[in-house]
């Protein structure tokens, strides 16, 4: 593991902080088998007024939301679950770290039918950088379009983060690297932009912003929805529609948007090169913005910031030694 991703001493289990190492499950859990599992991926920032984690409201009920979806009962309330994430991060003592809150079906049953597998509850804590690679929010990266296409609807819900979207992701991600790519774009299936591995995509063209809609089997990204209420904050007006491919080579300006990779630039599609392949005026305004409030430096207009200690429900003496 690198440096860059030295995780905590602690991770969260249905309750309990328990020693990272201890965080184990047996090898016939009902996920390791069948892929049933439903995560998240936050952020927590270090502010000028201290750590505070990023939009975890809308984190943990998009996580809620997946659970309902496959008909996983969470044994603990939004409530619990956001106090958990605040609790976590002051046992483990990070300033700035990732999230993964990750609910599974675990060892119970060993057929198909989910319902005998006991709901297990973990939220582990990293350091992650820049997850695009060191430089990608200013220089921008490199991409392709994919040769595989992003789930259908009906098949696996993409309104739902579960664990097994991501074999799709792999084989996007996969592709990618092994041709030299950072990232992959997929097109949904009636061939329109979907969306990156991990990452939501917006396009600019001749001063019109625009992102694929929900039907374009996108997963409902939080980031996603930042910058939509960042540019109508700022006058711009962001278009949800189909987009053909080729747009991708046209445009002006083409950005991805994710918790992990946050705003990263765009800089060429198959080799083609968008716009003057730097990152573009809108997307460095746009960025300015966000990582404004990210840092403390603009003021929480959306209320996004939750202070770790505000929603904590750990005493100071109860934190773990
Ligand atoms: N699409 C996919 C497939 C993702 O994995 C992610 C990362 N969670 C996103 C989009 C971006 O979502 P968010 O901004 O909520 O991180």
């Amino acid at each position: 593991m690198s440096a860059e991703q030295e995780h905590g001493q602690f991770v969260w289990h249905n309750g309990s902080f328990i020693p990272w190492a201890d965080a184990r499950i047996h090898v016939m859990s009902h996920v390791v088998n069948y892929g049933s599992s439903v995560f998240e991926g936050i952020r927590c920032y270090r502010t000028s007024k201290g750590s505070a984690i990023f939009r975890l409201d809308a984190h943990i009920e998009r996580l809620v939301n997946s659970a309902h979806i496959y008909r996983m009962q969470l044994p603990y309330s939004y409530d619990d679950l956001c106090a958990a994430c605040c609790d976590l991060v002051l046992a483990d003592g990070f300033d700035e770290c990732y999230l993964r809150p990750l609910v599974l079906r675990g060892y119970g049953t060993f057929g198909v039918d989910p319902f005998p597998a006991p709901i297990e509850v973990y939220i582990c804590a990293w350091k992650w950088g820049k997850y695009l690679g060191a430089g990608a929010c200013e220089q921008g990266v490199d991409v392709c379009v994919s040769s595989w296409t992003r789930i259908a609807p009906n098949t696996l819900p993409s309104m739902a983060k579960a664990g097994a979207n991501y074999m799709n992701s792999q084989l996007i991600k996969m592709e990618a690297k092994i041709n030299g790519y950072a990232e992959g774009i997929a097109l949904d299936p009636e061939g329109y932009i979907s969306e990156g591995s991990g990452e939501n995509v917006f396009l600019i063209k001749d001063d019109t912003v625009m992102t694929p809609p929900l039907y374009s089997t996108i997963l409902p990204g939080i980031t996603r929805d930042s910058v939509i209420k960042i540019c109508q904050r700022l006058g711009i007006q962001v278009l949800e529609r189909a987009i053909p491919r080729e747009m991708l080579y046209i445009a002006d300006e083409v950005f991805f948007t994710g918790t992990a990779a946050e705003i990263t630039p765009i800089r060429s599609v198959d080799k083609v090169t968008v716009g003057g392949g730097r990152r573009g005026p809108t997307t460095e305004l746009i960025q300015k913005e966000f990582f404004g409030v990210l840092s403390g430096e603009n003021e929480d207009l959306f209320g996004w910031l939750t202070p770790v200690e505000s929603k904590s429900s750990l005493q100071a003496e109860s934190q773990p030694a």
